[in-house]
């Protein structure tokens, strides 16, 4: 057992203080990692406050992991010491349902089995597993990602929840060249989602309450920003999608989205509001049979895809650094849609 520096919050109200974790021996199959970096997702935040109700506590979040292998299981063959990995949303899955067998571990439907970084039950030490606000952690290299040489590496570790949540239901629902795309809400997600769906080759327009963000929407890739509070620019895009991905991370009203999409087009969410979307209009979808649909990150094979995709292509986040004691303030900022476009922990400065 090895400790680790790490920052946790010990209840819904109580702001996140320096902690300290155990992480296990490396097994046969597992890479331990030295963290350098790692993203601040708003689901770190829904969860070390309890907004989706099933938070266990002491929380420490972090799915957005990268850093350097320090140390490999006898059977490792992906990884060397030295190399940099990454870590995503999830640590471990069943590998034998249905699910499992097509890559899409996120989706795994064994009893217990979808084990996510952190706040999910530790099939290794008993209790919870513990995320990435923390200095080093073990994987099973199953679960552990390869990363491009290629791009700066602080800017890759949003990629890891961020890019990939917002890559697959891309694919998934097969954004093609010159298609019309619309993303809501310019945050982590949201820019990530704009700069993908550009580099797919569709016609992207970011839909922001912020008009401080239409210069920046445009320079990340959107060819048209609407302010989504303004009833005329959105109504002169009413029938007009053929896909939306919605990344808002509160309640709020789907339809005036829904009804900018073409018949047969897909508005799909992945932002997980504390609190539900009033009901969409039936109707609405009926007479145009549009589909409304949800997401959840995607599988390993797919986040490898997605990170060298992005390799391929130069895409990394926009970040903003910041110390592991101002992560209180970042999450505060992070309610506020102040962040240029994600946050990202050094862990340099936790160390020691
Ligand atoms: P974020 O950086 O806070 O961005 C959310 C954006 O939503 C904001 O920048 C803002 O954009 C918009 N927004 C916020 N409050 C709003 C409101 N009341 N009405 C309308 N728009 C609002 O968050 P994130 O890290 O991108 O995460 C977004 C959501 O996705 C969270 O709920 C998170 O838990 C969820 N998530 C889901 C998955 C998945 O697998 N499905 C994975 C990761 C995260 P503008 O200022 O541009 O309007
Ligand atoms: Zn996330
Ligand atoms: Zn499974």
């Amino acid at each position: 057992m090895m400790k680790a520096h790490a920052y946790a919050a010990q209840s819904a109200e109580s702001p996140l203080a320096p902690f300290s974790v155990e992480r296990r021996d490396v097994k046969e199959h597992d890479v331990r990692i030295d963290i350098l970096y790692c993203g601040v997702c708003h689901s770190d935040l829904h969860m070390a406050r309890n907004e989706w109700g099933a938070t266990n506590y002491p929380v420490v979040p972090g799915h957005e992991i990268v850093g350097r292998v320090s140390a490999v299981g006898s059977e490792v063959t992906k990884f060397k010491v030295g190399q940099l990995a990454g870590v995503g949303c999830m640590v471990d899955s069943c590998r034998t349902c249905a699910a499992c067998k097509e890559g899409l571990e996120q989706y795994c439907e064994g009893p217990d089995s979808f084990i996510q970084t952190y706040n999910s039950p530790d099939k290794h030490s008993g209790g919870v597993t513990f995320g990435g606000y923390s200095t080093s952690v073990v994987v099973d290299e199953a679960f552990t990602l390869s990363i491009p040489e290629n791009l700066e590496l602080a800017a890759v570790a949003p990629l890891l929840c961020a890019g990939i949540t917002t890559y697959s239901p891309l694919k998934h629902w097969n954004v093609q060249r010159g298609q019309k795309v619309g993303i809501v809400g310019l945050g982590g997600l949201g820019h990530m989602g704009v700069k993908i769906a550009a580099a797919l080759g569709a016609h992207v327009v970011l839909f922001t309450r912020s008009p401080g963000k239409i210069e920046d929407g445009k320079r990340l890739g959107a060819h048209e920003v609407v302010i989504s509070k303004d009833p005329d620019q959105m109504a002169a895009h009413a029938n007009s999608f053929d896909f939306i991905l919605n990344t808002v991370a509160a309640s709020h009203d789907l339809d005036q989205f829904i009804a900018l999409l073409k018949r047969d087009g897909t508005m799909t969410l992945v932002g997980a509001p504390e609190h539900p979307h009033p009901s969409p209009s039936v109707m609405s979808m009926i007479f145009k049979r549009r589909s409304l649909a949800g997401s959840l990150i995607g599988g390993i094979a797919e986040t490898q895809e997605m990170l060298d995709f992005c390799g391929k292509h130069g895409i990394t986040s926009d970040i903003e650094m910041i110390r592991m004691d101002q992560i209180n303030e970042a999450y505060e900022r992070m309610l506020k849609s102040d962040v240029k476009y994600r946050f990202v922990i050094d862990m340099a400065s936790l160390a020691g």
